[in-house]
């Protein structure tokens, strides 16, 4: 399990996260990341990307290689599996209230950065309630309309 992440001189812990995240989205489709990938995933300059990861590179979350893309290094990986377990919880939760899919890819990426360990595990305890008691579940997602 990895730590708390608080490097404060690479800007603000949820810019990581989002590199992160989607860096290892990237490997997980193609082994790599590339710049212009990144970029174009989270909408900003290639020049911000590189910039970025050279950061990510210096405090050895990724291993970056000029020309040939980058991968996470094994501390980068587990930095990056805990923002995606955070990520699945909050989104299995909302599917359990019924909330709208888009609605919840939306919110999930806001939120997800946010969210404190102790909020997170409430969360989690019930999800797992809701998962036991489908009955309580299907209350939430159709309410009574007035
Ligand atoms: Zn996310």
């Amino acid at each position: 399990m990895a730590g708390k992440s608080t490097p404060s001189t690479l800007g603000t812990t949820s810019a990581i996260e989002d590199y992160l995240e989607r860096i290892m989205e990237l490997m997980d489709e193609k082994g790599y990341a590339r710049v212009v990938d990144i970029a174009a995933r989270l909408g900003i300059s290639q020049a911000s990307v590189t910039n970025m990861v050279q950061k990510l590179d210096a405090e050895g979350l990724i291993k970056y290689e000029k020309y040939r893309g980058l991968v996470l290094t094994p501390s980068g990986l587990s930095v990056a599996q805990t923002i995606a377990r955070r990520h699945e919880l909050l989104e299995e939760f909302f599917t359990l209230l019924g909330v709208t899919p888009s609605v919840i890819a939306h919110d999930v990426e806001g939120m997800e950065h946010h969210i404190s360990p102790e909020t997170l595990e409430a969360i989690q305890r019930l999800t797992e309630y809701l998962h036991a008691n489908p009955n309580v579940a299907s209350i939430i997602q159709k309410p009574t309309a007035e």
